[in-house]
């Protein structure tokens, strides 16, 4: 990292902030539970916290923000990104937004527990706004205490870091802090509620705007907030865009502005599909328009590769969300915010808007193609042969228990040499069954089966084995935030020990790369997480 991180005093950060300089604000100030009309934010303040101790920071972000790693270890940095000062230029509000839950229009939701902080302008001219996550009530909090604790925010902010040095588009977490305050859950909302630590997680982004704020204002037929909304955030947030050249011709450009949601959008989940990461809740307000991801709730990591698989308990019984499910829900979710922009439209328009959303499906099934082609160590996806190639492979990896990462990870370790007999041919893939004894004889002579048409068609891109190896490596991670990893890290810092939660900052760091004195944190998941809650089983209870 090099030295051009010189801020040493947050008071010398500079902030623009745009958002409340353009948009208009919510003229009530008093912080009580309340539905805003006409206004995309309300201002309101951080609640003050006890005894705030830092659990760890991410020396990237604080660098994206010229922050000295001194200040960062300073007291003031834990009191600022807890929420007990505003530093100089620092403007605190919460955003007005809303959503469909779980497929139902849910009204005004907002910003209930995430506080704004502002915009910084970086040394490179880069805008980042911050938002504290967990510091306290807002006119948004509706009916719950506007905190957060422990275990979600370690979670968050592993997870954003994580998915940041896998190449995923993300949310960043820039601090996570103990707050002292004790925080009432109900974690699997069975009458059981328990004491618990309260933490804040300080996350940074372009932008954190979500589908819900243009749908709330569509919902309320405010159509000038709306327009004054998509305006600024085409201006503000796609820059690229050239607002300017389109003023005769807003539909054009909102149109243009859809289409491009919708490419990052298709962008976003085939990432998700690559790696085996189960957002939760894609909820639309949870849906970034950067086509981030956005909101780590009840979120997980394919263990034993599932498509039905979700980590989410609210969602056990209609599995809305299962990882299989996460390429539709998002055009869903799409479709929503093509219903929420439509009345800045023509009925003309109505085709270009279908259109545009078509590019989603467009967008996922190439970009699916090229993610699998890479993940196989393909040189291009042939559908002819491949498609067939992978609906195979998926119903092997599904018939027994599969550990997702182990098992690609593995393959590329496996012998080309045609002549090998069944047991050598996969031995370098038995460390990713998780129940030996489903390996029956039948099974195995699938499986090779498989493995034989898969390295045929592999020769006949006739690469050298270790160039598709370093290609396969690239894309297939080698470490990944296995849940049960998670927990046991909170487990410790929930006893004060923060050293887990930096060790697996730490080493997902370089999730593709092979870190042999982390080797354990490669394995599958023990036996013991199996049922664990927090490791096998979360709610939306954070
Ligand atoms: P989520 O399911 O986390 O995306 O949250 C849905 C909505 O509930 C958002 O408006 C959140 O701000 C709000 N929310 C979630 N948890 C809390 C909380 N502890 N206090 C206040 N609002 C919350
Ligand atoms: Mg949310």
């Amino acid at each position: 990292m090099n030295s051009s991180a010189t801020i040493t005093c947050l008071d010398d950060l500079v902030f623009d902030n745009r958002f409340l300089r353009e948009l208009p604000a919510d003229p009530e100030t008093a912080n009580n539970r309340r539905q805003v009309f006409g206004a995309c934010y309300s201002y309101v303040s951080p609640t003050p916290v006890a005894q705030p101790t830092l659990v760890a920071y991410s020396k990237e972000v604080a660098h994206t923000l010229d922050l000295s790693e001194s200040l960062c270890e300073s007291a003031d940095f834990t009191e600022v990104f807890a929420g007990n000062r505003l530093s100089a230029g620092m403007e605190a509000y919460a955003s007005c937004y809303g959503g469909h839950q779980f497929g139902n229009w849910a009204g005004q939701l907002g910003d209930g527990r995430a506080i704004n902080l502002g915009e910084v302008i970086n040394k490179r001219g880069e805008r980042w706004a911050l938002q504290l996550k967990g510091a306290g009530l807002t006119p948004y909090s509706r009916n719950a205490d506007g905190l957060a604790v422990l275990r979600s925010s370690v979670r968050e902010f592993l997870c954003s870091e994580a998915m940041y040095h896998l190449g995923i588009p993300t949310t960043r977490a820039l601090s996570l802090i103990l707050t002292g305050e004790p925080v009432v859950r109900d974690m699997f909302y069975d009458g059981n509620p328990e004491i618990e630590p309260g933490a804040v997680v300080c996350r940074v982004a372009p932008s954190f705007t979500r589908f819900g704020h243009f749908q709330i204002f569509t919902a309320r037929q405010d159509l000038k907030l709306l327009k004054q909304l998509l305006d600024y955030t085409i201006r503000t947030d796609f820059p690229e865009m050239n607002f300017r050249g389109c003023s005769d011709a807003p539909e054009q450009l909102y149109l243009a502005w859809f289409e491009e949601v919708c490419r990052r959008t298709a962008n976003l989940i085939v990432h998700w599909q690559r790696v085996g990461f189960v957002h939760g809740v894609m909820n639309t307000d949870n849906m970034s328009i950067l086509g981030l991801t956005i909101d780590y709730g009840p979120y997980g990591w394919l263990e034993n590769f599932d498509l039905n698989w979700t980590p989410n308990t609210t969602d056990a019984s209609d599995r809305r969300y299962r990882y299989g499910n996460q390429p539709s829900i998002a055009f869903w979710n799409l479709g929503q915010l093509a219903n929420a922009i439509y009345p800045l439209l023509e009925t003309q328009h109505l085709g270009a808007l279908q259109a545009a959303l078509n590019v989603y499906k467009e967008t996922f099934e190439q970009g699916w193609q090229a993610m699998m082609a890479g993940k196989l160590g393909l040189k291009a996806f042939d559908p002819a042969t491949d498609l067939e190639l992978c609906t195979e492979l998926f119903t092997l990896l599904q018939s027994v228990e599969t550990d997702m990462t182990c098992f690609y990870r593995r393959l590329a370790m496996i012998s080309l040499d045609t002549g090998s007999g069944d047991e050598e041919l996969m031995s370098p893939l038995t460390e990713a069954y998780y129940v030996p004894e489903q390996l029956t004889p039948d099974y195995q002579m699938r499986l090779c089966a498989w493995l034989r048409r898969y390295i045929k068609r592999v020769l006949a891109d006739a690469e050298a084995d270790d160039e598709r190896r370093k290609r396969m490596n690239a894309v297939n991670p080698k470490y990944v935030l296995r849940n049960y990893l998670a927990q046991l890290a909170i487990d410790k810092a929930a006893q004060q020990d923060f050293s887990m939660v930096n060790e697996l900052l730490d080493l997902l760091r370089h999730p593709y790369d092979e870190q042999p004195d982390k080797e354990a944190f490669a394995a599958k998941r023990p036996d013991w997480a199996r049922q664990r809650a927090g490791c096998s089983m979360l709610s939306c209870s954070s």
